[in-house]
C-alpha cells in the first residue's frame, strides 16, 4: 500500500490546483484520473464549446457582412472538419498543459485509472491500494440519459459526442432548452443545420425571468431555429430519415423527424461507482454528495468539490470550491460556500450574463423592489457594433439600496455583468455604481443610467 498526505480523485477544475497547494506545501499527493486530464470543462464542456461558438459567430458575421458594407464573394461555406480540428486543438493544448503541470510537480503522482474508496483512508485503483489521511473527491458529472420511451432504440449524442462531430447534421433535434442545449442549437444552426429545440417546460431557460426566456426564444427563432416548448411526452423511434421524436405538444406537429438527436437534459454526478456507500459518505436522492459549508462530507477526512457536491454546476464554482478548501486547510481561514455570490453566463450570441436574484425571485422575497431596464437598441456600443438584440436589467432593494441581481442579454453581456457582480461582492449599494464613471463607449457604461431609471414594481 502506498501512503500519501492526500489523495485527490478526479482532475477537473478543483483537483489539480489543490494538488498544486499540497505540492507547494511539501506534502505528497496522489491525483487519480480515469479518462482525460482536465475533466469536463477542458475536454467536453467549456473549452470546445466556446471555441465552436466562436466559429459559429464568425460564420454568422460573415453572412451579415453586407450589413457592415463588407463585400464577400460567393456563399459563406463551413468546413466542418476544420472547425472541429480547431476546437479539438484548443482542448488538446489545455489537456496537455494540465498534464504537464501535474507531472511537473515533484510531490505529486498522477495515476491513471478508476478510483474507488475501500475505507475512509484507502483508495483502490486497479491492483493498487493507496492510503492518505485526507481524501478529496472531484469526480464531476456526466450527461443525464433520461428514461424517455425508445431512447435506447435510436442513436443519440450527448455533449461528449457532439464536441467531436466533424459533419453538419441535416436536422439536429436538441432535447433540452436550457444552457447546454441552446448553445449547441444556435451553433449548429449557424453551421448550416436545420435545428429544432424540444423543451419539456413551458419556456426556454425556465430559471430566468419570463422576459429573458421570451427574448432568448425570439433571438433563436429569428435565425430559423424551431422551438417546441411544452413537450410533455418526449419519445423516440427509428425512422427512415433518422429519428422520429414524439413531442405531443399542445400546439404544432406531434412528431419531429431529425437526422440526429442531442440529449441535453441535465447532468448526473459520477458518484455511483466510487464506493461511497461502503465508507458511509452520504448522498442526496439525486446522487450528489452531501457537504457542509466547508465542503467536508459526512465522513471525517473526506471532502467533495465541484459538480459532484451539487453546490454549483460551473467551472468557476468548482474552482471556488478549491479556493475555499485550500484557504481553510493551508491559510488558516474559515471560508464558506454560503458566502459566495453566484454569477453565470449562457453562451448563445448575444450572451446572457447573470448575477444574483432574478426579478421574479426579488419580488417573491417580500422586499420593496426597484427594477431598471434598457433595450440594447439604446446602448451606443451595441448600435455601433450592429448587435442590438436583447436588454439589460438590474434589480435592487428600495429600502437598503442593496443590488439584488442583474441580467444582461446582449453583446458583451458575459463581461459586462462583472461590473455589477463586483459591486455586489464588495457589498456596495446601487449609489456606488450609479456614481461610478465608466468608459465610453462600452456596454457597461449604461449600468449607472439603468440604475437611474429604476422604478418600484
Ligand atoms: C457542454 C458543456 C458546456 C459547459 N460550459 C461551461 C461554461 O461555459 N462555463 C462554466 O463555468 N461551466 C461550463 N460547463 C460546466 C463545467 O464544465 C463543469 O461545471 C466543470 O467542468 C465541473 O468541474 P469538476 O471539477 O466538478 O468536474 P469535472 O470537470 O467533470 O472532472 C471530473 C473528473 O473526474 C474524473 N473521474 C470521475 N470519477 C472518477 C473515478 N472514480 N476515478 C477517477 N477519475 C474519476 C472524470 O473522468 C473527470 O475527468 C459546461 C459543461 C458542459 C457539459
Amino acid at each position: 500500500m502506498k501512503s500519501y498526505d492526500a489523495i485527490i480523485i478526479g482532475t477537473g477544475q478543483a483537483g489539480p490546483p489543490l494538488a498544486g497547494r499540497f505540492n507547494d506545501a511539501g506534502k505528497t499527493v496522489a491525483i487519480i484520473e480515469r479518462k482525460h486530464v482536465g475533466g469536463t470543462c477542458v475536454n467536453t464542456g467549456c473549452k470546445p464549446t466556446k471555441t465552436l461558438v466562436a466559429s459559429a459567430y464568425a460564420a454568422h458575421l460573415a453572412r451579415r457582412a453586407a450589413d457592415y458594407g463588407v463585400v464577400l464573394q460567393g456563399e459563406v461555406g463551413i468546413d466542418m472538419p476544420a472547425v472541429m480540428r480547431r476546437a479539438h486543438q484548443v482542448t488538446l493544448d489545455s489537456r496537455h498543459s494540465n498534464e504537464d503541470w501535474l507531472q511537473g510537480m515533484p510531490n505529486c503522482t498522477l495515476i491513471r485509472g478508476h478510483a474507488r474508496l475501500e475505507s475512509p483512508t484507502t483508495v483502490r485503483v486497479g491492483d493498487e491500494l493507496l492510503t492518505a489521511p485526507q481524501i478529496f473527491l472531484n469526480v464531476g458529472a456526466r450527461a443525464t440519459i433520461p428514461d424517455f420511451p425508445g431512447v435506447h432504440d435510436v442513436p443519440f449524442m450527448t455533449n461528449s459526442d457532439i464536441v467531436v462531430l466533424d459533419r453538419v447534421p441535416k436536422h439536429l433535434v436538441v432535447i433540452g432548452g436550457s444552457y447546454i442545449g441552446l448553445e449547441f442549437a444556435q451553433m449548429y444552426r449557424r453551421f448550416g443545420a436545420e435545428v429544432t429545440v424540444v423543451e419539456k417546460g413551458p419556456r426556454l431557460v425556465s430559471r430566468e425571468d419570463e422576459d429573458v426566456s421570451q427574448a432568448v426564444r425570439e433571438i433563436l427563432e429569428a435565425e430559423g431555429i424551431h422551438v417546441r416548448t411544452g413537450a410533455e411526452c418526449i419519445r423516440f423511434a427509428p425512422h427512415a430519415d433518422g429519428v422520429a421524436v414524439g413531442i405531443d405538444c399542445t400546439e404544432g406537429e406531434p412528431e419531429v423527424i431529425g437526422s440526429d438527436v442531442l440529449l441535453a437534459v441535465g447532468r448526473t454526478p459520477n458518484t455511483q461507482d466510487l464506493g461511497l456507500d461502503t465508507v458511509g459518505v452520504e448522498m442526496d436522492e439525486r446522487g450528489y454528495i452531501k457537504v457542509g459549508d466547508d465542503l467536508s462530507t459526512s465522513v471525517n477526512g473526506i471532502w467533495a468539490l465541484g459538480d459532484c457536491n451539487g453546490k454549483g454546476a460551473f467551472t468557476h464554482t468548482a474552482y471556488n470550491d478549491f479556493e475555499i478548501v485550500a484557504a481553510n486547510l493551508f491559510d488558516g481561514e474559515t471560508r464558506k460556500v454560503s458566502d459566495r455570490l453566484l454569477g453565470y453566463a449562457l453562451y448563445i450570441d448575444p450572451p446572457l450574463g447573470r448575477v444574483g436574484m432574478t426579478e421574479t425571485q426579488a419580488r417573491k422575497s417580500g422586499r420593496k423592489v426597484l427594477v431598471g431596464q434598457r433595450p440594447m437598441t439604446r446602448v451606443g456600443r451595441a448600435v455601433e457594433k450592429g448587435e442590438t438584440q436583447g436588454f439589460m436589467k438590474i434589480v435592487a432593494d428600495a429600502d437598503t439600496k442593496e443590488i439584488l441581481g442583474a441580467s444582461i442579454l446582449g453583446t458583451g453581456g458575459d463581461e459586462s455583468i462583472h461590473g455589477v457582480l463586483d459591486m455586489m461582492n464588495a457589498g456596495a449599494t446601487y449609489d456606488t455604481l450609479r456614481w461610478a464613471m465608466p468608459i465610453h463607449p462600452t456596454v457597461s457604461e449604461l449600468w449607472p443610467t439603468v440604475i437611474q431609471s429604476m422604478k418600484p414594481v
